[in-house]
């Protein structure tokens, strides 16, 4: 009797997958790494340490390391501690813009304040310069609050060959559930709800509870998946480009703070700057005649002057968004989802405590920043399902 054809997984889709149900069950891929060749230490420091894409074969020791799902867009530096979007770096061009007008400002223009109006608004500029830059730099490396994947899969282990085995996903996992809460003109409470359908669901007024299919977990409340960083982030506000990072539970405070230094920090740049180009007509300058002369004598002044306006602008606007948003105690995403254009006039903001100061309070100083959900500096764990690659919801057929 001949034997059977033996069928290559890694070679058909899913859907082949699924049409063909004895294929189903290494929807989980063990890759074993060979640890007996160890780089040497120059390029085990480099690429292991200082820099690390996870989606390269390095030698596995640390979470961050090893990410073996699909679409990886994570890069690590200084051993996991720190973390940015590999896809498109702008927090890089954010830097340049922080860094280079204030070098140009202590080059050739804190001498002359220093000298001719004051020593303090240098100082001030230089410690909120240095605040802002801080914040900038926590803002966009620190984990904002990624929660770890294939928590809640619809798989068991095979206790023989130690592969798993692909069950049908539950129904439950293509629904929503939406939160008890109080109504929006009574007191009263209102029970959970659970929509099949995710489409209609939006039109939930409570806090809603999905599946993440491509995350493989059930989010807590105000957790959203981030498509830039193809992760999903507790109390997710929005991706910024920016810092190239998403802004969630772990670094909000700080993309709000960055936001009102960097908007001070630019009001007094350009104030300094100004005072500066148009010192000539309040101090006797026997050299400047007028406006084309101080120009052409403090050129990086005007520059600046100009510089410090224009980026005014934006982190200003953001900062008086924000101020609302916290206000409110609401997140963007809620806000673009439910309140924008009025989308949805069922909605109920569940997290407002009905007061200004309190919400304001709650989201500028008080609100803890969450513990580590996925600590990468950890010893990797040979099996552990949080790094593995788990075909998506889609893949599995439904109950
Ligand atoms: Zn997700
Ligand atoms: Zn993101």
């Amino acid at each position: 009797m001949p034997e059977p054809t033996p069928i290559d997984v890694n070679s058909m889709s899913q859907t082949d997958q699924i049409d063909n149900p004895e294929v189903l069950s290494p929807v989980i891929e063990h890759v074993e790494q060979d640890n007996s060749a160890s780089p040497p230490l120059i390029h085990r420091f480099i690429y292991n340490w200082l820099i690390t894409d996870p989606g390269l074969n390095y030698t596995t020791k640390k979470n961050y390391q090893v990410q073996k799902h699909e679409d990886m867009r994570t890069l690590y530096f200084c051993g996991g501690r720190l973390r940015t979007v590999k896809q498109r770096p702008l927090n890089l061009i954010t830097g340049v813009l922080i860094v280079l007008p204030a070098v140009l400002f202590w080059v050739y223009e804190a001498q002359w304040v220093w000298e001719n109006v004051s020593p303090a608004p240098v100082i001030i500029f230089t410690y909120l310069w240095c605040v802002t830059l801080a914040l900038f730099f926590k803002a966009s490396t620190c984990d904002p609050g990624v929660l770890p994947r294939n928590i809640h899969l619809p798989l068991n282990v095979d206790p023989v060959t130690h592969s798993f085995i692909a069950k049908v996903v539950p129904e439950e996992y293509s629904n929503s559930i939406s939160l008890p809460h109080k109504s929006k003109d009574t007191t009263s409470q209102v029970v959970p709800t659970f929509t099949k359908n995710r489409e209609t669901s939006s039109n939930s007024p409570g806090v809603l509870v999905k599946y993440c299919g491509t995350c493989h977990i059930w989010r807590p409340p105000r957790a959203s998946h981030c498509t830039v960083c193809n992760v999903c982030v507790v109390n997710h506000d929005h991706h910024c480009v920016f810092l190239n990072n998403c802004v969630g539970i772990r670094n909000y405070r700080y993309f709000l703070w960055f936001l009102a230094c960097s908007s001070l920090t630019s009001i007094l740049l350009s104030a300094l700057s100004f005072i500066q180009v148009v010192h000539y007509k309040f101090m006797n300058d026997p050299l400047l005649d007028d406006f084309g002369d101080s120009i052409y004598k403090y050129p990086v002044g005007f520059f600046l002057a100009l510089y410090g306006t224009v980026s005014l602008v934006y982190p200003t606007l953001l900062w008086g968004l924000h101020l609302c948003l916290t206000g409110w105690n609401l997140t963007t995403r809620e806000y673009l989802n439910n309140v924008w254009g009025r989308k949805h006039s069922n909605f109920v903001n569940v997290f407002d405590t009905q007061s200004l100061i309190k919400n304001l309070y709650i989201n500028w100083i008080s609100k803890p920043n969450g513990i580590t959900l996925m600590r990468m500096t950890d010893p990797y764990d040979p099996g552990d399902l949080r790094m593995e690659k788990v075909a998506p919801l889609s893949a599995f057929p439904t109950m």
